[in-house]
């Protein structure tokens, strides 16, 4: 059975000091869970990376990164290797969110070197795709999505195909309070796993956790996740408070 995943974004946002208070938080929120099949993952800023690894069980709580280099050391001046990254103790690290995409003009090519150079270093992709509203509204959404997923993770090899995890963040819904209706996000977490079935057959394609990400907050959660091929979120704004996240945790 593939994993039900939640995952937290913190993005730009809390101080080391206030990133372990929250981490702390959930963590004693998640542990009174008695169902810990979720897998819950926190991503964090790099240097509140080592300080939340260490406030949280690992049994049931992973951390993120929200990015790592294409490169795997030297001269790259302010940027944090992959390998740094899991000896920091994360497992996970997002890759292609659409404010990298954007702000830092991260394009398949830059992300495909990104996306090995985690897998390198045993690190498991979250690798986000999603069209913008002009695309959806052209009717180019399923092309867009498609042309992410074959410039970033389909020429991987089968083994390392299994260790991504996909997260569909349509960008008109991330951050804007509008989230993709129940509706959309099936269609296209649908279309998603055809074309993974497509390339790799049908049981990795089971396999394989597709994660919805926009203004995903208690309130719509469980609608969301109720949908077959929504197999939970990726969290933005909601992740930072314990107990939004939380109600997002339990809405399976
Ligand atoms: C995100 O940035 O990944 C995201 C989904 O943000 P929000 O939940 O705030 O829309």
């Amino acid at each position: 059975m593939r994993k039900r995943i939640v995952a937290g974004n913190w993005k730009m946002n809390k101080t080391p000091k206030e990133g372990v208070e929250l981490a702390k938080e959930i963590n004693a929120k998640v542990g009174q869970l008695k169902d810990h099949s979720v897998e819950v993952i926190l991503g964090t800023p790099y240097i509140h990376l080592m300080d939340v690894a260490k406030s949280v069980n690992p049994a049931y709580i992973k951390v993120a990164a929200q990015n790592c280099a294409a490169w795997s050391h030297g001269a790259y001046t302010g940027e944090v290797s992959a390998e740094m990254i899991r000896l920091a103790g994360a497992e996970y690290v997002i890759l292609g969110h659409s404010e990298r995409r954007k702000y830092f003009h991260e394009n398949g090519e830059i992300l495909n070197a990104k996306v090995i150079m985690a897998l390198e270093n045993m690190l498991k992709p979250i690798f986000c795709c999603g069209e913008v509203l002009e695309e959806r509204n052209a009717g180019k959404h399923f092309e867009i999505v498609k042309t992410q997923l074959e410039e970033g993770i389909f020429d991987l090899p089968e083994e390392d195909f299994k260790e991504i995890v996909i997260a569909y963040e349509p960008v008109w819904a991330i951050g804007t309070g509008v989230n993709a209706s129940p509706e959309q996000a099936q269609e296209m977490h649908h279309f998603i796993r055809q074309e993974v079935a497509k390339k790799y057959g049908k049981a990795i394609a089971d396999e394989t956790s597709i994660l919805y990400g926009g203004s995903c907050k208690p309130s719509n959660a469980k609608e969301l996740f109720s949908n077959e091929d929504v197999d939970g979120g990726l969290i933005g704004g909601a992740s930072l408070n314990a107990d939004d996240f939380l109600g997002i945790i339990t809405a399976f």
